[in-house]
């Protein structure tokens, strides 16, 4: 089975060969109670971020269209109490915004220590779509695969835990989910022809996914490439590999709140001595 994990920058990552569909053996029936039970985990981590302010995250949902990324922000990040939340959607830039550098309207919102941001499309959008329809000149796009790498690393610096998902679907659930968006009155909203014109550099959207996963992959700022013909996995899968990342970091979290917790109890002992005198 190919990797679906990359957090070394210059390896391999070949789309075609990671299915996108659920592995043999895991059902809805079976993947609903464990995202449920991950997603009161992940409630629990939050809080303790929260409150130690010792970390923040920094998760960054990427797709072609129709690919689920709305639908994970609203299964998954679901689950996080909203007060640490913030959910930044970025679209076609504005004239202001692309007169300034590429990370300029991205950079305000990477969250604050103790909070999460989720990113729906992301600085990435600047060598993806940027890359297949030649927005800007190449060697202007090549050059930031490395300013995104050292962004990321800034970020990781300054305490930010950086998860990146590329949600991966087949051409043919791709062609399904757009047509389904015409029949159904709930989701017509959603219809775009830019869609389809998307559709048709498919080849090329998967060499830019490709290059881009290759080159900015790193410890602190991993790819997972996420099967996600079906929803059900897809929300499973990111709720796992979330709660997972948080894990590693509650030892220090909870020796930080027993920090701050007998620091504040000291100057309350003081205060009240001082008090009785
Ligand atoms: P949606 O995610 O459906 O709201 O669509 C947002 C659109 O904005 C997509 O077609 C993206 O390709 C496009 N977009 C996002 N970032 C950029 C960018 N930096 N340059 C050009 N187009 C972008
Ligand atoms: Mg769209």
């Amino acid at each position: 089975m190919p990797s679906t994990f990359f957090d070394q920058p210059g390896g391999k990552v070949r789309l075609e060969q990671i299915s996108a569909e659920p592995p043999k053996g895991m059902t809805r029936e079976k993947a609903e109670p464990l995202l449920v039970e991950l997603g009161e985990e992940l409630f629990a981590l939050q809080d303790e971020m929260f409150a130690s302010k010792a970390s923040s995250v920094l998760v960054v949902l990427q797709g072609r269209d129709t690919a689920g990324k709305d639908g994970t922000i609203k299964h998954v990040a679901g689950y996080l109490n909203p007060r640490g939340v913030s959910v930044v959607s970025f679209g076609v830039p504005t004239t202001e915004q692309r007169e300034h550098d590429f990370l300029w309207r991205v950079h305000r919102h990477a969250p604050r220590l103790g909070e999460f941001a989720i990113f729906n499309r992301s600085h990435y959008e600047d060598v993806l779509v940027v890359r297949v329809h030649d927005l800007v000149p190449k060697n202007l796009w090549k050059a930031r695969y490395e300013h995104i790498a050292d962004f990321e690393a800034l970020l990781a610096e300054h305490g930010t835990i950086v998860l990146k998902y590329f949600l991966h679907i087949t051409k043919r659930e791709q062609k399904e989910r757009l047509l389904e968006r015409e029949k159904d009155p709930a989701n017509a909203w959603k219809l775009n022809p830019t869609d389809w014109k998307e559709r048709d550099c498919w080849d090329e959207y998967t060499e830019a996914y490709q290059d881009a996963i290759a080159k900015t992959a790193a410890k602190h700022a991993p790819w997972t490439v996420v099967p996600a013909n079906a929803k059900w996995y897809r929300n499973l899968v990111i709720a796992e590999s979330i709660v997972e990342a948080l894990r590693t970091h509650r030892k220090d979290w909870r020796n930080k709140l027993e920090q701050v917790a007998a620091d504040a109890k000291a100057a309350l002992t003081a205060y009240r001595r001082q008090r009785k005198k």
